[in-house]
């Protein structure tokens, strides 16, 4: 797969055997890329668009936004992707950068809830460096789309599923994200560091609510548009067994939104990264760029300017409005209605607990 990394045509495998490969026009990639994702999609698809700050921070500011939320090619109307492209054109005429949800939306909302079953199972791979890892991968289970995003030189890779994944099935009494798992199993097959942290695919982007760049679309970090380079249209997809099933479970993978783990004596909790209690404390999910709408009731805060976890804290954040932040327990007591600084004693225990109860953990003892 890598004699066209670096070719400006996008190649097609049609049915019959068939290749087709040209350069194609911008737009026509978007067509393709959406039309591949969601041809078969009967709920809906996200559409996302954001803009770059004065320090080229980029800000998705549409997942909340209803209209960015439109039928999928099996919901029965004829025009579904001249509706989305009437976005797309416009945002782009504006300078945004354009997204797409690869996974179909229940309800009109960017967040983890509204995503019940996905078709495609997806990794992005920053750093071109890296690529030959997903090369090899690719030999032993080819995949239906290659999209370089037009940054830093990496490729999101796309498996078209036979069937849909349903995410969230009850086993036992627990229910277990069946998307998160699969989509760990290969980002940590790809590579791992000695700490076993994935260091290939990025293990962010597996979120089943995640928006991936548009193909045909402009990069605003370089300028350059994200090209469609591989589309495999032979509408065959993988059986998920046949794809992951021979893979490991990583030695680190715990299933989401299992039965209560217990939080160790010396405060499990502490360790938790914002982005992962941030949604179960506010209803919201921060954005891919890790920003939200500020918590603090006092502040009316119609950009979202708190910074959630990323860097240097990843346990922290921090509203850059009004300086309200904190961990795990200030945000806690914030979403209550308290204070976000001084808590100790009686309010801290309270506040605390809220926290584990919302993110189905028990202190120890
Ligand atoms: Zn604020």
């Amino acid at each position: 797969m890598t004699d066209y990394i670096d070719r400006p045509e996008t190649k097609i495998l049609l049915p019959g055997d068939r290749t087709w490969e040209q350069v194609m026009q911008p737009r026509d990639q978007s067509v393709a890329h959406l039309k591949m994702l969601h041809n078969d999609t009967e709920d809906l698809v996200e559409l996302a668009a954001g803009s770059r700050d004065k320090d080229g921070r980029l800000r998705v500011f549409t997942r909340e936004n209803p209209s960015y939320f439109l039928p999928g090619g099996a919901a029965g109307l004829e025009l579904w992707r001249d509706d989305i492209m009437q976005l797309v054109d416009s945002h782009s005429l504006a300078g945004d950068e354009m997204f797409v949800g690869p996974t179909a939306r229940t309800y009109a909302q960017g967040t983890k809830a509204a995503v019940t079953s996905s078709n495609w199972l997806w990794v992005d791979i920053d750093n071109p460096q890296r690529l030959d890892a997903l090369w090899g991968f690719l030999k032993a289970k080819p995949c239906h789309m290659l999209v370089r995003t037009g940054g830093s030189g990496g490729v999101h890779a796309y498996w078209k599923l036979k069937t849909p994944l349903r995410i969230d099935t009850e086993v036992a009494g627990k229910s277990i994200d069946w998307l998160d798992r699969a989509h760990k199993r290969i980002i940590w097959h790809l590579g791992t560091d000695e700490h076993d942290k994935p260091n290939v695919a990025d293990p962010v982007a597996r979120d089943r609510s995640r928006i991936l760049r548009l193909a045909g679309t402009v990069n605003g970090k370089t300028g350059r548009h994200a090209q469609l380079m591989f589309l495999d249209a032979r509408n065959e997809g993988w059986g998920i067994s046949d794809l992951v099933g021979d893979l490991p479970d990583p030695s680190s993978w715990t299933p989401r939104s299992a039965t209560p783990r217990t939080v160790r004596a010396g405060g499990e909790w502490q360790t938790i990264p914002a982005d992962q209690y941030w949604s179960a404390l506010t209803g919201t999910e921060p954005t891919e760029s890790g920003w939200a709408r500020c918590p603090n009731p006092a502040h009316d805060d119609t950009n979202p300017s708190c910074r959630v976890g990323g860097g240097a804290s990843p346990q922290a954040w921090f509203c850059h409005s009004c300086g309200a932040g904190g961990g795990l327990v200030q945000l806690a007591s914030v979403v209550n209605g308290g204070p976000h600084s001084g808590l100790r004693g009686a309010e801290f225990k309270r506040s605390l607990q809220f926290a584990l109860d919302r993110l189905g953990l028990k202190p120890a003892g």
